[in-house]
């Protein structure tokens, strides 16, 4: 083991001035490259409430950045305080140096490098399930980051990435989600491994459809649900719709063509689990 590492593991605190430094690189280049955040499987996540999210979720912090204004607030003191503890490194940094890591002018006061966690398509157990959402393909971060939000928020259970889709640790999938990234489980999978399993899914599995027979008020969706939504351009691939057993449509009367897949999910979703929640 390295001493760097060593030091990593026992929880070290550094204070960083130059944006040279080779840790503030490493945090500029997950913030921006795809492939970095791949072949380490670390990400970024920006602000406080996000890394209390994660510490007190148990996520793997591997750095947690501290600006000027955290090192004066108790609450992000006490993250730090736990992160290192687990072996974190705390990086007390300027303003600047901040701005930099993150490539934003008005950064916020912390923060935090984590491990990724995606979860096997094995993990999937639909007897323990509510409802989990299938997405095929897809391709804007703020709409992957807006879903996985409002899973949380229905208390659905967990997000199945199909096939070529936008990376859920990029930094504005991770900002959208706002920390409900850190309590959805996510698989990633092909759409091969996804047709077998909506075809043996024990209960129901609804994809939404611009072509879309049944109105989505209708099904009385008994749980396990597999909701499936399609591509924002190119909607619901034919074999994935195909796979599964009833295409619901969500009425409209205006021009629209579609509605935003964030959206659309949203709505599903609220009348998925309509019987579950009460105020
Ligand atoms: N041009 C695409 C198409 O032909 O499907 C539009 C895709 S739409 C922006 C993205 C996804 O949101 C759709 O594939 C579908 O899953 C869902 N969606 C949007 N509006 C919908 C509606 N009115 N009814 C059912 N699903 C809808």
């Amino acid at each position: 083991m390295s001493q760097s590492e060593k030091s990593r593991r026992m929880g070290a605190v550094k204070q960083i001035t130059s944006h040279s430094n080779p840790i503030v690189k490493e945090i500029k280049g997950l913030v921006s490259q795809r492939k970095q955040r791949t072949q380490s499987g670390l990400f970024v996540a920006e602000g406080l409430k996000l890394a209390t999210d994660a510490i007190e979720a148990g996520w793997e912090v591997r750095y947690l950045a501290l600006g000027p204004e955290a090192r004066e607030n108790r609450i992000a003191q006490k993250a730090a305080a736990t992160a290192k503890a687990k072996g974190a490194m705390i990086l007390e940094v300027n303003t600047a140096v901040m701005s930099a890591m993150t490539r934003k002018d008005n950064p916020q006061m912390v923060v935090g490098v984590y491990e990724q966690r995606l979860q096997d398509i094995e993990s999937i157990d639909p007897a323990a399930a509510t409802v989990w959402v299938a997405l095929d393909r897809v391709r804007d971060p703020g709409n992957l980051g807006t879903i996985i939000r409002t899973v949380d928020a229905v208390g659905a259970t967990g997000v199945i990435l199909v096939g070529d889709c936008t990376d859920p640790f990029a930094v504005e999938a991770v900002r959208a989600t706002m920390g409900s990234l850190f309590h959805v489980p996510l698989v990633k999978t092909t759409e091969e491994t996804f047709k077998k399993i909506a075809q043996s899914w024990p209960g129901t599995v609804a994809a939404t459809h611009l072509k879309g027979s049944v109105d989505y008020r209708t099904p009385d969706y008994s749980e396990p649900v597999l909701l499936v939504m399609g591509n924002e351009q190119k909607g619901l691939g034919d074999d994935m719709a195909n796979a599964c057993k009833t295409l619901i449509r969500i009425p409209q009367v205006g021009e629209a063509d579609s509605l935003n897949l964030a959206v659309a999910t949203g709505i599903s979703l609220y009348e998925i689990r309509r019987k579950n929640l009460d105020l």
